[in-house]
């Protein structure tokens, strides 16, 4: 199917090229620009994905090691209620007790402090190491409040064995429901460490294991001064007790920096969870991949841009050069007026328009009278300016935007008047003869009324099947007013006026004055 001609010609335009060679390059950059987005939205994904994974395993693992824990601590207070404990001797004693507490992983010590908060009973050695916990804070909870439970402490160093400790406790009720004690339990904070070291996460990234009051318990990377820090109360950590888990972006209080928090409540412990990725570390790679794609993108949609700048100024330069070429190729050289081929041009559509729509169509063709001559006695160079200066006369005696005159061989010329009847071409060809009795070339010596012309009038009469029998009509009766004696003007037989015969209308003049 033919492409429509609107479409073609815009596909012929430099300025669709150049459009093209900038909307193109816009267009990659836009695509890419929404590509990273969506590899910044994988990174995040990804991110997002690993944190709570990770948040959930190690969750599992501390919440099954405390409930070890504390169901070692709750033999103990079982333990201590069998009748006969107190007859065992002190090696039976521990291992009734402490049945079950040398599974626990990481354990630190574990003691059984009766109430005025000394040591009687000893997981590590008999008879039981020297201590008094009464000035411990599990101890005074548990001495004032009787429904505690399972109580996790503040971390705290061993007296024992000098090492920081998470501390577990239960209390150990009397028959009559008095305080008779504590069983304290304790885990070493190398089991946080242990637990976390094996996790990567970037330079930036944080585990945190918090008590319910806002009490840091333990970070990875581990650093003493962060233990035991209290944050209840900054906006990151009312998030945490917010809600049993979720995630968050916020800035950390401990060193300003932008983290992505995944958070969770460890069981039902009073123990908050939390890893956190700096936002930097998550976005690292991308950031890298982005800089690089950007770089390349940018380059590239610049030397296309330029590239197509560059085209469409070559384009439009050839478009220029095009264009004079095909004015030039239309021009005569000489005169300056459109030459043979513009005519044949002007004069097939002009033919076919009054055609078609009936209108006149006048045609008049100019010859100069016994210009050999001219030649033969002044040169050739005076003919030239001769022939310029009946171009010019010519040009001047026609004055619609549609009339066409043009040097159609070496003295001929053809006047082309669309919409002009008979009558009207020969009030130009009156004003033509007028005109060129008017030109003098005073270099030669050639004086008014020395130069004159012959002139073949035809206008489309209907007669005619094709153009060129309109301009042979017009050419015979140029013939017949040469043969009249020039300096004259000759209708065809068959115009509009006069059917009868080949019309004088120009009265004789000297035409050879030379
Ligand atoms: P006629 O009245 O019968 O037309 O006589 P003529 O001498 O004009 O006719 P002819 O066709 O025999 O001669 C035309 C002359 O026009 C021939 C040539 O010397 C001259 N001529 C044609 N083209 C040019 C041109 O470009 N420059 C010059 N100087 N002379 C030209
Ligand atoms: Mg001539
Ligand atoms: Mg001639």
């Amino acid at each position: 199917m033919a492409l429509p001609h609107r479409l073609v010609r815009h596909i012929h335009s430099t300025r669709t090229w150049i459009l093209l060679g900038i909307l193109a390059p816009l267009g990659m950059l836009v695509i890419s620009g929404l590509m990273l987005l969506d590899l910044r939205r994988d990174a995040w994904g990804k991110a997002e994905q690993t944190s709570r994974n990770l948040l959930q395993v190690i969750e599992r693992d501390i919440a099954r090691n405390v409930e070890m824990f504390d169901l070692s601590l709750r033999a103990v207070v079982d333990n201590l209620r069998e009748p006969g404990i107190e007859a065992l001797s002190p090696t039976m004693r521990q291992l009734v007790l402490f049945d079950r507490a040398g599974t626990a992983r990481d354990m630190g010590v574990m003691l059984v402090i009766d109430a005025h908060g000394n040591i009687v009973e000893d997981l590590g050695a008999i008879p039981p190491r020297k201590g008094n916990y009464v000035d411990r804070e599990y101890f005074q909870v548990h001495r004032e409040r009787a429904d505690l439970g399972l109580f996790v402490g503040k971390a705290i160093v061993s007296r024992l064995t000098g090492e920081p400790m998470l501390p577990f406790s239960r209390r150990i009720s009397k028959p009559d429901g008095s305080f008779g004690g504590v069983v304290l339990g304790s885990l070493k904070l190398t089991y946080f460490s242990h637990l976390f070291d094996q996790i990567g996460l970037g330079p930036e990234g944080a585990i945190n294991l918090y008590l319910r009051d806002g009490t840091r318990i333990m970070r990875y990377p581990y650093e003493a001064a962060d233990i035991g820090v209290n944050i209840a109360g900054s906006s990151t950590f009312e998030r945490f007790v917010g809600a049993r888990s979720g995630s968050f972006v916020g800035t950390s209080v401990r060193d300003g920096v932008e983290r992505h928090y995944t958070f969770t409540q460890v069981g039902d412990l009073p123990l908050v969870l939390n890893v956190a990725l700096s936002t930097r570390d998550v976005e690292a790679e991308w950031r890298v991949k982005a800089l690089g794609i950007s770089a390349t993108v940018l380059i590239l949609c610049g030397f296309t841009i330029g590239l197509a700048l560059l085209f469409g100024r070559e384009l439009s330069r050839r478009a220029a050069v095009e264009a004079e070429l095909a004015l030039l190729s239309r021009t005569d050289a000489l005169t300056g007026l459109p030459n043979r081929r513009r005519f044949d041009e002007v004069f097939e559509r002009a033919w076919k328009s009054a055609r078609r729509t009936g209108k006149p169509l006048s045609l008049l063709i100019v010859d100069a009278d016994h210009f050999k001559r001219y030649n033969d006695r002044y040169g050739h160079a005076f003919g030239d300016m001769v022939l310029k200066g009946l171009a010019h006369g010519l040009a001047g005696s026609v004055h619609r935007p549609n009339d066409l005159v043009s040097r159609v061989g070496g003295e001929e010329f053809a006047l082309l008047l669309p919409d002009t009847d008979e009558a009207g071409a020969l009030r130009v060809a009156e004003e033509v003869h007028t005109r060129i009795g008017e030109l003098a070339v005073g270099a030669a010596g050639i004086a008014h009324e020395a130069v004159t012309v012959s002139i073949g009038l035809a206008d489309a009469s209907g007669c005619d099947v094709e153009a060129v029998d309109l301009y042979r009509r017009a050419d015979d009766a140029l013939y017949v007013a040469k043969a009249r004696g020039r300096n004259r003007t000759e209708c065809a037989p068959g115009t509009s006026n006069d059917r009868k015969g080949i019309l004088r209308v120009i009265p004789n003049r000297n035409s050879a004055t030379m």
